[in-house]
Order: structure tokens, then C-alpha cells, then sequence
């Protein structure tokens, strides 16, 4: 598997050995090209911080670091999980939603949305559901957080979530799906297990409802984890459709912990 590590060692090995390439290249032609070796190496460093970048978005590739998107089941299980809240109007009608489906979900909460629904996120651990981490403040500047800013934002999450649930959430959903070096430094020898999804719905796009049932249903296979979003009022309004066509489908919904078979809690 092609790591970040492994990347950038293979881009250190190149570099001294395309630059001697090109001495070897220039012997006996009277002087170094040093234009045509500054625009080589300036196309060797532009790929390799732009495939280092690209990869980020790809977090599935687990090129910055590991990252489960799909549970390994042989069994007709799928896991659904809500980023984004808890919202106090629609996480309450999607946890009857659920409930009335006998299913067991997983919210990626954000810290900052906790203050107030310390009841609700009450209410979601007693009925079965698991809490994740979201990051603390969800911003749109996440990816270019410090590792030690990005920590600091896991950390109060969780301080948060085990005050109200006396409970440490194990895992983390990182924001928009972006899985860089520093959210990597940041995860590092903590204990937090990265997870996103191999089925993304686009719930908060305001689409329409049966292209995305149908989009889901599509792809559904056993291990898939989905992504929706408890803040949205699509969900909140055609969860109980969906639900009841992955159940039609011959699927159980499952909390994230028995389809990974990873422990949801830390300690
Ligand atoms: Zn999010």
C-alpha cells in the first residue's frame, strides 16, 4: 500500500537521482542546464505536493493515515452514521425514526452543538446509539489546523461527551471527510480510529429523495457504512423510507462497534 512515508521516500531517492541524472546528462557539453534542471525538479516537487494534497481527500486510500470505510462482514449488515449534530428539532425525529425501525446508529457529534442537548445525547446513548467525535467546531478551516489545534478540538469533544455520558467516544469522524498530515500527527498514538464511509448520500445538498435511495440501494453491500446527516431536514424526512427499503433490501442496520468489531468506547 502506498503510504505518505513511503511516498516521500521514494520522492527523496528520485530527487538527488534525477539532479545526478542530469549532471551525468550535461558531461561534456561545457556547463550545467540549469533551466532545464530547475524546471524538472519544480515538476518533480509540483507532483509530489500535489498528489500529497490530492490524496488527503481520498482518506479510503489510507495514504495520510489509516481509515475504515467498510466493515469486513460476510453477513448482511450495514452500519448507518449522522454527522453534523445534535440538532435539537431533527435528531429528535430521527431517533424515533429509528427507534420505530429497531435500528442502532452512530452520531459524529460536533462538540460545539452539545451545549444544551447534553439531554438529547442522552436520550441517543440510552436508546443504543453511539456517539463519535466530529472535532469541536466543525470549521471550514479544519484541514489547515496545527495537529496540536486539532487534538486540542478532539479533546474537548470528548471531555464533553464523557461528562454528559460518563462515556470516551472512540471514534472520529474527520471534518468533510479530510484525512491530511497534521489530522494524521493529531490522531497518532491516541485513541481515536478514523472512520468515514463508502456510501455517501449528499443529504445536504437538498436532493432528491429517490435518487438517493436508489443511489444507496445501489451500492449497498455487506460492511457498508453510510453517511447522512442528522442536521438536515431531508433526513429527518425520508429516513423512515429509507430505512424501510434497506430492511426490503434484506440489511440489518448495526451500530458502528459490532460491524467493525472495535470497541466504541476508550478505557
Ligand atoms: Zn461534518
Amino acid at each position: 500500500m502506498l503510504t505518505f512515508r513511503r511516498f516521500t521516500l521514494i520522492f527523496l531517492i528520485i530527487l538527488p537521482g534525477l539532479n545526478l541524472w542530469i549532471l551525468l546528462a550535461a558531461r561534456g557539453t561545457g556547463g550545467f542546464p540549469l533551466c532545464q534542471a530547475l524546471v524538472l525538479n519544480g515538476l518533480l516537487v509540483a507532483g509530489y505536493l500535489g498528489i500529497s494534497f490530492a490524496m488527503a481527500f481520498l482518506p479510503c486510500s489510507n495514504f495520510h493515515h489509516p481509515v475504515i470505510c467498510r466493515g469486513r462482514t460476510g453477513e448482511k449488515s450495514v452500519s448507518i452514521t449522522f454527522d453534523d449534530g445534535p440538532d435539537p428539532v431533527k435528531t429528535p425525529v430521527i431517533l424515533e425514526v429509528l427507534k420505530k425501525h429497531g435500528a442502532r446508529a452512530t452520531f459524529f457529534c460536533i462538540g460545539g452543538n452539545l451545549a444544551g442537548n447534553e439531554t438529547l445525547l442522552k436520550k441517543m446513548i440510552a436508546e443504543g446509539h453511539l456517539p463519535g467525535n466530529h472535532s469541536f467546531s466543525h470549521s471550514r478551516w479544519f484541514d489547515l489546523f496545527s495537529a496540536d489545534k486539532i487534538r486540542a478540538e478532539l479533546l474537548e469533544t470528548d471531555r464533553m461527551i464523557s461528562e454528559i455520558t460518563g462515556k470516551t467516544p472512540c471514534f472520529f469522524r474527520p471534518p468533510f471527510g479530510v484525512v491530511n498530515p497534521m489530522v494524521s500527527r493529531a490522531l497518532k498514538n491516541m485513541h481515536w480510529q478514523a472512520v468515514c464511509w463508502d456510501i455517501r448520500s449528499f443529504d445536504t445538498m437538498n436532493p432528491d429523495p429517490q435518487k438517493i435511495k436508489h443511489k444507496i440501494l445501489r451500492r449497498l453491500q455487506p460492511g457498508s457504512i453510510i453517511l447522512l446527516h442528522d442536521a438536515t431536514t431531508f433526513t429527518a424526512h425520508h429516513l423512515d423510507e429509507l430505512l424501510s427499503a434497506i430492511a426490503d433490501a434484506g440489511y440489518k442496520v448495526v451500530p458502528l462497534d459490532s460491524l467493525l468489531k472495535l470497541p466504541a468506547y476508550a478505557g
